[in-house]
Formats: C-alpha cells, structure tokens, sequence
C-alpha cells in the first residue's frame, strides 16, 4: 500500500499487487488516455509531481489480497475528513465507521 502525496498537498492513498515504480509510473503518465486519478489530479491542477510524492505505507508480502484492500480502505476512511484527499469514496467506507 502507498500514499500519493502531492507538492499540494493533496492525498491519494492506493495498493498494488504489483511493482511499486510501475504504479508510479502509470501514475505520472499523463500523456495517456487512461489517467488515473494522480494523474488527472497533476493536469487539472498543474502540479509538479515526481516519484518522490509517492510512499510505501505499509508491505504485506505474500499477504493475501483482501488484506491489503480491507486496510487500504481503513486507511482511506482515516482520512475521510481531508479536503485533500484524491479518493473516491466509495459506500463501504461509512460501513467501516461502524466498525473503527
Ligand atoms: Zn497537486
């Protein structure tokens, strides 16, 4: 799991399965038609975001992968409060508040 923090402060938190750079770099790329949610952020925005925005939050291994979408989704709705945050939010989050 990784967080997005960009030059204005704006946060995006997200996991990958796969390599960390990859993501990134899927991320960054915003020539392309599929943007990501970074990557619509950068040009409607017009930041200046680079690789060092990005942040391993937490590794889970060989942990299955239910675990690394439960916990990013317990991380998102920490941060459900900040203007900030690029996340869309989606029903479960408000399920969790009942839970944390
Ligand atoms: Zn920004």
């Amino acid at each position: 799991m990784y967080s997005f923090t960009c030059v204005c402060g704006a946060l995006y938190i997200g996991e990958t399965g796969r390599l960390l750079i990859t993501r990134i770099n899927e991320h960054l790329n915003i020539r392309t038609k599929n943007l990501t949610v970074v990557g619509t952020h950068i040009i409607n925005s017009q930041c200046q975001a680079n690789k060092n925005c990005f942040k391993i939050v937490k590794s889970f291994g060989d942990q299955p992968f239910q675990k690394r979408k439960f916990y990013e989704k317990v991380v998102i709705n920490k941060h459900k409060h900040n203007p900030s945050l690029l996340n869309v939010q989606d029903k479960y989050c408000t399920e969790l508040d009942f839970w944390f």
